[in-house]
């Protein structure tokens, strides 16, 4: 039997609906610019015939669960929120085709790409890794992971409220690149696993919180999330 020096860290995981067993995850992938309008805001349009989707990683050990209050994270003055649509991969994938792509879901969920704003912008016209906007502790929030086993969601309200006041509303059916395209794709690159986790962009409308402020979203036909913020440590 392995000993270690101290008690390694616990596996992250996720409630799933219907069932008492949890969901282990094994690595969280994000989709940069997955909606024009999103684009757009950022003010880097995105041309589908000649561009393909980027991606970028956060640690497991970002991961927060629905409704869980977090604390407004350090060297930042401008978090903001991205509610997305997340994927549950849940049977390994490893160059499949778009026909193929859905046998490699689990689930879908609703979830929050909580990010340092500031800092991306910085990273990102600096040419530097965006890790210190994006890979913020306590910044990858998921709901329950609804099983759909197999199934593809194309379409479906997307939105996100901040004390009640409507900030994102838009539709699945606005992604620049769908599920398929997106699993087929990051699969040329990953040898996806059960358990990893694809955020798939966020739509427009992304603005900043302040401590106290109580963030509320869903994917219709999947779940709801929320998150509080707390004051900053
Ligand atoms: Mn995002």
């Amino acid at each position: 039997m392995t000993t270690y020096l101290w008690t390694p860290p616990a596996v992250q995981s996720l409630p799933v609906r219907g069932k008492t067993e949890r969901l282990p995850i094994n690595r969280l992938f994000f989709v940069g610019r997955n909606y024009h309008a999103h684009a757009v805001e950022m003010g880097k349009p995105v041309d589908k015939t000649v561009e393909r989707p980027f991606y970028f990683t956060k640690a497991p050990q970002t991961l927060v669960e629905s409704g869980a209050t977090v604390a407004y994270p350090p060297e930042t003055s401008n978090y903001h929120f991205e509610m997305e649509m997340v994927v549950a991969i849940g049977a390994p994938a490893f160059r499949v085709s778009q026909a193929d792509a859905q046998r490699a879901i689990y689930g879908y969920a609703a979830g929050l790409d909580m990010t340092r704003r500031d800092l991306q912008l910085v990273a990102r016209d600096k040419g530097r890794p965006w890790d210190l906007g994006k890979d913020v502790e306590q910044s990858s929030v998921c709901s329950e992971i609804v099983p759909m086993e197999g199934q593809i969601i194309d379409k479906g309200a997307i939105a996100l409220e901040v004390n009640s006041v409507t900030k994102q509303s838009s539709n699945v059916d606005k992604l620049i690149w769908n599920v398929r395209e997106i699993i087929a794709d990051l699969s040329l690159f990953y040898h996806l696993q059960p358990g990893d986790l694809i955020y798939t962009g966020t739509p427009e409308g992304v603005g900043a919180v302040v401590a106290g402020d109580k963030i509320t979203g869903r994917v219709e036909g999947v779940a709801e999330v929320a998150l509080n913020v707390g004051p900053a440590q």
